[in-house]
């Protein structure tokens, strides 16, 4: 692969759908020199990042996510918008089974010139994941797509990652399992910008808006994220396409309230300003762990520590002495 990051910048700006795709795999390489490459294409496509609304969604496997964002999808490029779909997904690997991988998951979507999917890279923690999602986030701004949806699977620690780098968090429920939010943590539930009860259709119809109702009930006794904004229930049905366009309006009434209260861009500088602090810690750490005075004396304070002989503490202290001073 050439890595010319100029040359892929360029590519990128321009809006070719390759260049994307392979600045996109620049990102995820692991290799030293490719991070490097990588860096300066970013560096090169900062100024035309960030006007895109990002939109993360999340729902247990079955929920109907990628039925979703499929009908979502086509619905909102039918509206003139260029819409890119990344994932995270830090459990599977890329291929067989993981969310986005399974190339016959949103078909018309995936042919459709005016939108471009991604799936989650694979072989690494959630950290890099989430780190190399933002990145490719900025990727697709820069090539113009200006909607960019990032999904998660609804049952770990990535949904926080998720929230965390998108302007609105969506949470796609499906009517009916009994329990009032089936099993998604209250946690989760807190996150959520939106909630979105999916599957409102044939006979699932009326339980769908009796469940829409009871989770506006059950949000009731939440502390909302914001005076400003009320999380709206809605109901849909992605497999029939209806109520897509309520989610659309909704995301743009989100939109608008926060950027009335300055909300919107105040959240993304946060998100700028923790992901900063993400990556002095990973990095801090990986050199930490590189460091060779640490790798001297590590083993022998882990068997210690472990042995119940030095207080995990004061082993953490004393590698930390061996990394600043080299001994
Ligand atoms: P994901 O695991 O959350 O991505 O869910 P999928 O999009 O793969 O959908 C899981 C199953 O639910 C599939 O069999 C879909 O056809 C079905 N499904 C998705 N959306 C709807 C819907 O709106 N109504 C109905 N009846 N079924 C749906």
């Amino acid at each position: 692969m050439s890595t010319d990051p100029i040359a892929l910048a360029q590519g990128v700006l321009a809006g070719d759908r390759r260049s994307v795709a392979r600045a996109i795999t620049l990102i995820e390489s692991t290799r030293a020199d490719h991070r490097e490459a990588a860096e300066r294409l970013l560096h090169e496509i900062l100024p035309r990042a960030g006007r895109s609304i990002r939109i993360g969604i999340t729902g247990v496997p079955g929920a109907g996510k990628s039925t979703f964002i499929e009908a979502f999808g086509l619905h909102v490029v039918e509206q003139g918008h260029k819409l890119a779909v990344l994932a995270v997904d830090p459990s599977s690997p890329r291929s067989g089974g993981s969310i986005l991988g399974d190339k016959t998951r949103m078909e018309d979507l995936s042919r459709d010139i005016r939108a471009f999917i991604r799936p989650s890279p694979s072989g690494c923690t959630l950290g890099g994941v989430a780190r190399r999602t933002r990145e490719a986030m900025l990727v697709c701004e820069a090539a113009g797509f200006d909607v960019v949806v990032v999904e998660t699977v609804g049952v770990g620690q990535s949904e926080t990652a998720v929230a965390d780098m998108v302007d609105m968090f969506l949470l796609l429920l499906v009517p009916g399992g009994g329990d009032e939010l089936q099993g998604i943590k209250k946690g989760i539930v807190e996150l959520a910008d939106a909630i979105i009860v999916n599957k409102a259709d044939g006979d699932l119809a009326v339980a769908a808006k009796r469940a829409a109702r009871d989770y506006t009930n059950a949000l009731h006794l939440l502390t909302p994220a914001s005076a400003a904004w009320t999380v709206p229930v809605l109901t849909c049905s992605a497999l029939e396409r209806g109520g897509i366009a309520e989610v659309w309006t909704a995301i743009g009434g989100y939109r608008q309230t926060m950027a009335a209260i300055g909300r919107f861009d105040e959240r993304r500088a946060e998100q700028a300003h923790a992901w900063m602090w993400n990556e002095i810690n990973e990095t801090l750490l990986q050199t930490l762990k590189d460091d060779s005075s640490v790798a001297t004396q590590l083993p022998a304070l882990e068997r210690e520590v472990t042995a119940g002989r030095m207080a995990p503490g004061a082993a953490a202290r004393r590698l930390i002495k061996a990394f600043r001073h080299g001994n």
